[in-house]
C-alpha cells in the first residue's frame, strides 16, 4: 500500500480542500483532527509525509513534531507545519524543532501541492544511486538511503538537514551563498528568509557532534564543508 500524506488539521474546510487537491494529484491521504489520533495512527502506520497544523485543539503541533523527530524510524518523515495569520514568531521555533517547510494561512492548495511534490522528491530515490560521499573519514552520506553515518554510527537528519550536508559536500571547500543553499533546497518554490538556513546549519552542526568542524560560516558569505 502507498504511504499516506497525513494531515493532522482542526479546520474540516481546510482538511477538505488539502484533501481534495492531494488527492487529484495521486496522493493517498489521511487526516485527522487532533494531535492523539495522529500519535496513534502513526504507532502502526509510516507516513510519506506530514502537514502539521500548529494550533489543534488537544496537542501544540511543535510538541507533536518534537515527538516524530525523536522517533526512531520516523525521525527523517518531512514535515510541512502549517500556521494562521500572524503567527510569524512560531516559524522559526518550527524550523528548529524539525520542520522542513512552513506555511502560513491562508495558502492555495496548489502551492500546498508544489510544496509535498517539492520535499517527496527530495526524500525519493536520489538521482546519483549508489553514491557515497565520505567527509574527513568520519563522516559519511549515502545519497540513495539518505543515510548518515558518523563513526559508523547512524546519525538521523531531517531532509532539509541532509540536503544541505549534501550540497556542500558535493564540492568541498567552496563556499555557498544562503541564497544558493536556499535554491538548491526549494527551488523555484522558495519562499523562505535566509535566516532559516542558519538555523538548519545549526542544527545539523548540533547533531554531527565534532565533526560539526567540518561545516564552517564564513562571515557575511554563507557555508562551506571543508575537512
Ligand atoms: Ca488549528
Amino acid at each position: 500500500m502507498k504511504k499516506p500524506i497525513v494531515i493532522v488539521e482542526d479546520e474540516p474546510d481546510i482538511v477538505e480542500l488539502m484533501t481534495i487537491h492531494l488527492e487529484k494529484t495521486g496522493f493517498a491521504v489521511k487526516s485527522f483532527s487532533g494531535g492523539a489520533g495522529f500519535l496513534r495512527f502513526i504507532e502502526k502506520t509510516e507516513p510519506a509525509l506530514v502537514v502539521l497544523d500548529l494550533m489543534l485543539p488537544d496537542i501544540d503541533g511543535l510538541e507533536i513534531c518534537k515527538t516524530l523527530r525523536r522517533h526512531e524510524s520516523l525521525a527523517s518523515v518531512p514535515i510541512i507545519m502549517v500556521t494562521a495569520k500572524g503567527e510569524e514568531m512560531d516559524k522559526v521555533l518550527g524550523l528548529e524543532l524539525g520542520a522542513d517547510d512552513y506555511m502560513a494561512k491562508p495558502f492555495s492548495p496548489r502551492e500546498l501541492v508544489a510544496r509535498v511534490k517539492a520535499l517527496l522528491r527530495r526524500n525519493g530515490p536520489a538521482a546519483q544511486a549508489g553514491k557515497v560521499v565520505e567527509i574527513g573519514g568520519m563522516l559519511t552520506l549515502d545519497l540513495t538511503k539518505y543515510e548518515v553515518m558518523l563513526r559508523g554510527r547512524r546519525i538521523e537528519l531531517t531532509s532539509t538537514e541532509f540536503k544541505i550536508l549534501e550540497l556542500l559536500s558535493s564540492k568541498k571547500g567552496w563556499v555557498f551563498s544562503r541564497e544558493k543553499i536556499l535554491d538548491h533546497l526549494w527551488g523555484d518554490e522558495k519562499a523562505v528568509i535566509d535566516r532559516t538556513v542558519d538555523v538548519h546549519i545549526r542544527h545539523l552542526r548540533e547533531k554531527l557532534g565534532d565533526a560539526a568542524y567540518f561545516v564552517k560560516n564564513i562571515r557575511g558569505v554563507g557555508y562551506k564543508l571543508e575537512e
